[in-house]
């Protein structure tokens, strides 16, 4: 099978560095050449160009670039591409794409694959990112059953557990275990940052273990993806942080009142509802 990658990134190039070594010849194009020789040296990609023209002999494109380039990059892409081409796209906010892009290429299958580090670029690529993630896809009553069956299989190659649902049904849910915890978690810092005292700052960094570890990593990540989460995802992103905040508001009120019994409760609730998340 010959598979096509805009977007030569982490995700990108993860997934080239998968199906390369799982028999599939890789064809990539991203915008610099110097990424082109980086995925080429890292053996992400058979030959890399920075022209979409490359992408003439795939079977299957995946378009892995941040989420307001892929319509445009899809509209550049369609006159390179024969019709039984099957598009798929890696981005994390599906209602605006699967809608734009379907109706720019009616083989169109939006797919998110549910993994990722801090890190960005063709540096950051790493085997088996997907192992034992789950890969969700997103198509449309209309969208053809063998291209949806096909970038199952893939997923499933990428060793990921297969996911179908709606858009928006995939965009509300992110909201609360993706784009929710990215805002709380950048606001943790942000808020840490405001300690007046610098001696405290200094002494509070050097303290840092596993539980600052844990809860800021999703908001020390790549601005760029956060701006873009939260651009396309607004309605949900915000829907969701309204609640958080209410949230936040009842926690800060069982403590301000010493409400140590009702704080308890609420603490048993929330280890107990973690548990349900398939972590
Ligand atoms: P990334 O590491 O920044 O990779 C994106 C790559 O796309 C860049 O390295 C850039 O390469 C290339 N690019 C940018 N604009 C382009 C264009 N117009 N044409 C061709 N190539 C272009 O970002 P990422 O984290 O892999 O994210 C990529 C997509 O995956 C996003 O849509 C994001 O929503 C989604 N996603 C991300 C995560 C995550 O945790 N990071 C998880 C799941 C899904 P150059 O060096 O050539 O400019």
């Amino acid at each position: 099978m010959n598979i096509g990658i805009v977007g030569l990134g982490l995700i990108g190039g993860s997934i080239g560095l998968d199906l390369r070594s799982r028999g599939c010849d890789v064809f990539g194009v991203s915008s610099r050449q110097q990424t082109c020789d980086r995925a080429q040296a890292r053996g992400v990609v058979n030959d890399a160009s920075i022209h979409l023209s490359l992408m003439a002999a795939a079977d299957v494109v995946f378009i892995c670039t941040p989420l307001g380039s892929i319509e445009p990059i899809v509209r550049d892409l369609v006159p390179h591409l024969s019709p039984n081409t099957i598009v798929t796209d890696v981005g994390s906010v599906k209602t605006p794409i699967v809608q734009a892009v379907s109706s720019l290429w009616p083989n169109f299958v939006g797919g998110h694959p549910m993994a990722g580090t801090a890190e960005s670029g063709i540096d950051a690529a790493v085997p088996d990112l997907f192992v034992g993630r789950p890969y969700v896809l997103t198509p449309q009553p209309q969208t053809p059953a063998a291209a949806v069956d096909r970038v199952e299989e893939i997923a499933r190659l990428l060793g990921a557990s297969v996911y179908r649902c709606s858009p928006l049904d995939h965009d509300r849910a992110v909201a609360w275990i993706s784009h929710l915890p990215l805002v709380a978690s950048a606001t943790l810092v942000a808020a840490g940052v405001r300690e007046g005292d610098r001696d405290i700052v200094n002494l509070a960094q050097h303290l840092a273990s596993s539980g600052f570890r844990d809860t800021s990593r999703v908001g020390g990540g790549n601005p760029e993806l956060g701006v873009m989460v939260a651009k396309y995802n607004r309605e949900e992103l915000l829907r969701s942080l309204s609640i958080y905040r209410d949230c936040l508001d009842e926690f800060i009120s069982d403590i301000a009142a010493e409400n140590w019994q009702a704080l308890e409760h609420k603490l048993k609730l929330t280890q107990q509802a973690r548990q349900n998340y398939k972590l």
